[in-house]
């Protein structure tokens, strides 16, 4: 549906449906009509059993993705948009509409039920306020994906995106790195939207690795190694991760040695590898404690 893309058309729906856009839901709807067909295409929709979409808002991209995928599942938490997606969403037999809370929705159950336990990919244009949980809640799953691509904040998509190892990460690029292989896909600016949000953003596309690339023995552990070491980025690693992880400190100076990292490292230096061993190490010690 072209016209949803069109600002005179999207508020006069708004108004015949006496909605009014809620900020606290992230409520940002795409009005540039490049945007969706371009997304629908990048996100891999026909290679795939189908598409879960987080947030269809009015349907815009929606639309467009069930032009490109078999099955469109869109997870919407305001339950006032349905009348309007029902209207907007008409000529799309292959969209099934969901109410429910993204981070509370058990989505390993939705895969299994609604596409016959996947594999899925995901597309969405994100509710910035939830950004890294639901990338997060995507990743740490293991749930059957193939991608996710996904519209974010500019500063957002640096950070997902940088390899550990550089000074732009933080804890969540561990994550995605030890999951997929990120890449940023291109800018959008603030003006595509209605109404427009204060900052830029950014597609980017997580295509599952299907191996992760370093061996650890407790992903989990990685996983609070970074948070830990990342809490409180301007320490040192091994300050970081003690408060953090209520850990003494030369226990956590122990396993940096035992990982070859010196004793001042810090959380933004230390690559996936580094981070690996790191996790390894700790594992080692709490076992021995
Ligand atoms: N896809 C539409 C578009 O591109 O124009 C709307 C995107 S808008 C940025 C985010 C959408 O996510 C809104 O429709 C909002 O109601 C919905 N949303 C917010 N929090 C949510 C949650 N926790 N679970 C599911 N949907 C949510």
């Amino acid at each position: 549906m072209s016209q949803l893309s069109d600002p005179a058309f999207v508020r006069g729906l708004l108004a015949r449906h006496d909605l009014r856009l809620a900020k606290s839901m992230g409520q940002n709807f795409l009005i540039n009509p490049s945007v969706c067909p371009r997304m629908a295409q990048a996100c891999g929709a026909g290679h795939c059993r189908g598409v879960i979409e987080i947030g269809p808002g009015i349907g815009v991209l929606t639309w467009e993705l069930a032009q490109a995928a078999e099955k469109v599942v869109a997870i919407e938490l305001d339950r006032r948009l349905f009348p309007v997606l029902e209207e907007t969403l008409a000529d799309c037999p292959n969209v099934e509409l969901v109410q429910g809370d993204v981070l509370k929705l058990d989505l390993a159950a939705l895969i299994a039920e609604r596409f016959g336990g996947g594999p899925v990919c995901v597309c969405a244009n994100l509710p910035y306020y939830i950004t890294s949980p639901v990338i997060m809640g995507l990743l740490e799953a293991g749930l059957p994906l193939t991608a996710i691509t996904v519209m974010v904040q500019k500063e957002a998509a640096q950070r997902l995106c940088a390899p550990p190892g550089v000074r732009a990460c933080g804890a969540v690029s561990v994550s995605v790195h030890y999951h997929c292989q990120p890449q940023v896909l291109f800018q959008v600016g603030r003006g595509s939207f209605l109404p427009p949000p204060k900052v830029d953003s950014a597609v980017i596309r997580l295509d599952m690795r299907p191996q992760p690339p370093v061996a650890v023995e407790d992903p989990a552990l990685l996983f609070r190694t970074a948070r830990g070491a990342f809490a409180q980025r301007r320490k040192t690693a091994a300050n970081s991760l003690s408060a953090s992880l209520g850990l003494p400190k030369p226990l956590v100076e122990q396993a940096l040695a035992g990982a070859g990292l010196p004793p001042a490292a810090r959380a933004e230096q230390l690559t996936l590898e580094q981070f690996a061993a790191l996790a390894n190490q700790l594992g080692k010690q709490e076992r021995v404690e």
